[in-house]
């Protein structure tokens, strides 16, 4: 797949880069940002030309709705360099489908596939030497949409800004994880916001987040809010269960973000031969698993890591580890998915975009 863009932006550029200030060996994650950024404003019930300009701050009223009634929605994307120094993405239309999809639940304008999507191209072409080759670089990208209009009056905004923002990244390591299950907090509940990558969604996690920190644990297991005894997410990731040698992750619902790894390692398993169950995954199987032995992994799914393996969980304050192993699956899903990212695989699923 490639796709040329015709869209038409007004494009100011930076008079000098500051891309030679970068330590691109060290970088934290989400905490340096590209030369330039796409903003878009939506007012009069239409989507305004959008610009490409200096990545800078910018002036808001304090009655903004954003502030007070919190519309605002993001997405996580991230483009790779292969070794002919060409830049792709993966799965663009998902990220765009999925972003009007929150924007659909929050009340918000949907925005327009080319501002999103021949923007995201415009923005990496003028920006694409922040993109470094090598295992493990990207170029993590970061759509998002604030409600713009003013008032301090409850009801959706009338105005928005879109914005792109760019942050290069190396290799993701968070160290160990060890998880808390969930008893009594929850991230989501039916009916609620859970299926949108909406900003309230993680400003409801810190809390309870850190609790389990502070009782030395990097990430919740958000479970069912009704009941608690089925396993949902961790932390801000889909989550997948080895057990035996079936993998095992929850349906998506209204409580479960829809995660683009998260479909890809399914159809990446499914391919290879790994049986995949999609189906509740309840809290008495994983006692159980630890028990018999038949339970084998656990790990995260995002874009950020791809995989994010867990080395134990508590539950009920009792702490479970799980075994080594020695041919994980997280670890082979995640090669196959980062091949084909790099394009260092044939594509055969047609995942990879050109820029
Ligand atoms: C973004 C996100 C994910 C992962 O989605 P990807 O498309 O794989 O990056 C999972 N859960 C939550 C709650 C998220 O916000």
């Amino acid at each position: 797949m490639s796709s040329k863009s015709n869209l038409s932006i007004d494009i100011t550029k930076v008079t000098s880069s500051k891309i030679n200030e970068v330590d691109f060996n060290n970088l934290t994650f989400g905490s340096v940002f590209t030369d330039h950024m796409l903003v878009c404003d939506y007012k009069n019930g239409a989507w305004q030309k959008p610009e490409i300009k200096p990545y800078a701050p910018f002036l808001m009223d304090p009655s903004s709705k954003v502030f007070h009634y919190g519309q605002a929605i993001f997405e996580g994307m991230k483009a790779f360099k292969d070794e002919n120094d060409s830049v792709w993405l993966f799965r663009p239309d998902e990220n765009y489908k999925r972003f009007n999809k929150s924007a659909e639940r929050m009340a918000m304008a949907e925005v327009d596939e080319a501002i999103f999507l021949d923007g995201l191209q415009q923005l990496l072409e003028i920006d694409k030497d922040w993109v470094k080759k090598g295992s493990g670089n990207s170029l993590y990208i970061r759509p998002f949409m604030i409600a713009t209009g003013t008032g301090v009056i409850a009801s959706p905004s009338a105005e928005y800004r879109f914005m792109i923002i760019l942050s290069p990244a190396s290799s993701y390591y968070s160290g160990e994880v060890k998880v808390v299950i969930a008893e009594h907090y929850s991230r989501a509940a039916n009916g609620g916001i859970g299926a949108a990558k909406a900003a309230g969604n993680y400003a409801g996690q810190f809390y309870p987040t850190a609790l389990a920190n502070k009782e030395g644990f990097q990430q919740i297991i958000w479970t069912d809010d009704a009941t608690h005894t089925k396993l949902e997410e961790a932390g801000t990731m889909n989550v997948f269960f080895r057990i035996k040698d079936t993998l095992v992750t929850a349906p998506t619902s209204e409580r479960i973000l829809d995660g683009i790894t998260r479909k890809s390692l399914i159809a990446i398993a499914e391919k290879s031969g790994i049986k995949v169950e999609i189906r509740p995954v309840f809290v008495e199987e994983l006692i159980d698993g630890m028990k018999s032995g038949d339970l084998k992994e656990i790990f995260g799914a995002g874009t950020a890591a791809v995989v994010n393996p867990i080395v134990g969980f508590s539950y009920k304050d009792k702490y479970h580890e799980l075994p080594k192993m020695e041919d994980s699956f997280a670890l082979r899903l995640k090669k196959v998915l980062n091949d084909i990212q790099y394009k260092l695989a044939e594509d055969t699923f047609d995942w990879t975009v050109k820029v």
